[in-house]
């Protein structure tokens, strides 16, 4: 891996071992690939393994063999983030030393209670605002009254009101575990991830996660995120509805329907998923970022 002076894009793909990787996963890490790869950058694997009861059983090392199935190559190690949490407390420091965090008493109940609906679930008013940072509880980060606008290579300008339409974000559950937007920022940050490929399902934690950047000192990465693949009632492809895992033994079919999704033509390489996404790499600058730029439109808000 090449160093920080080095490096113009370094791009991750960063499942959650839920379950097996399904379509919609594979559209996300294919245009993630591509994009680091027709960029001549590297492209890093993360494991989201925050919690670690939500790990299906075997879930990571399947996420794995099936990538290397559809012919995909990470740089360097793989990074799990079960085994950084001392990365991620000594982050939490910093901000608890900052003075930004306060512990939080409110039960999901209270919460729902108190909380008026947000883009993504009740937005907590801060009622806990003011209580010490080592007292019982959820730690949460203070959001304050702002604006976060910033550019996503799809979807063009995104703005959110964070403290309305989101609420204070909590960092470390009263349960101990660190939450998945104190992670994600930790780990892009020191992995020196420059671009972020992901699904759209994502956008709304991009303004959170911009903030939670902004308050430790880190870089904001640039943004892609993708449409999220629906299924024939119209939900999105995922473990919860049960999407069909991929098939390992037959990368190519899936590889075509992704590709096909994202913009590329009809590929014929025989056999061979690497062959197939050399192809694609050659082909995307040309052809799989013609939709990008044509659907670009602005949005006011990331809950709208
Ligand atoms: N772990 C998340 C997922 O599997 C992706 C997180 C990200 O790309 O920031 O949906």
């Amino acid at each position: 891996m090449r160093n920080r002076s080095e490096l113009s894009y370094r791009g991750r793909f960063a499942p959650t071992p839920s379950g097996p990787l399904h379509f919609g996963s594979l559209v996300a890490a294919l245009a993630s690939f591509l994009e680091a790869r027709s960029h001549g950058g590297e492209w890093l694997l993360r494991i989201e393994d925050v919690d670690p009861p939500r790990e299906a059983k075997g879930a990571s090392v399947g996420i794995q063999r099936t990538l290397l199935a559809h012919g995909f190559e990470w740089d360097g190690e793989v990074v799990y983030q079960s085994r950084r949490g001392e990365a991620y407390q000594s982050a939490l420091e910093r901000l608890i030393g900052a003075g930004d965090v306060y512990a939080c008493a409110c039960s999901r109940k209270r919460v729902s209670e108190l909380a008026l609906p947000g883009i993504d679930g009740p937005v907590y008013p801060g009622s806990c605002r003011g209580r010490d940072a080592q007292a019982t509880g959820a730690l949460r980060l203070f959001l304050p009254a702002r604006r976060v606008v910033f550019h996503d290579a799809w979807l063009g300008r995104v703005a959110c009101d964070i403290e309305r339409e989101c609420g204070d974000l909590t960092l470390k559950r009263a349960d101990g575990v660190f939450t998945y937007q104190l992670a994600v920022v930790v780990d892009d940050a020191e992995q020196e991830i420059t671009h972020v490929v992901r699904g759209a399902d994502l956008l709304t934690s991009t303004p959170r996660q911009i903030v939670l950047q902004q308050a430790l000192g880190y870089p904001t990465p640039a943004y892609l995120h993708l449409p999220v693949v629906l299924d024939a009632r119209g939900f999105k492809l995922s473990k919860q509805t049960l999407a069909a895992a991929l098939v390992d033994a037959e990368p190519l079919p899936a590889l075509r329907l992704a590709g096909l999704f994202l913009g590329l033509p009809e590929i014929a390489v025989g056999g061979d998923p690497q062959a197939w996404l050399r192809t694609a790499t050659r082909l995307w600058p040309e052809v799989g970022t013609q939709p990008l730029r044509g659907r670009k439109q602005a949005r006011t808000s990331a809950c709208r």
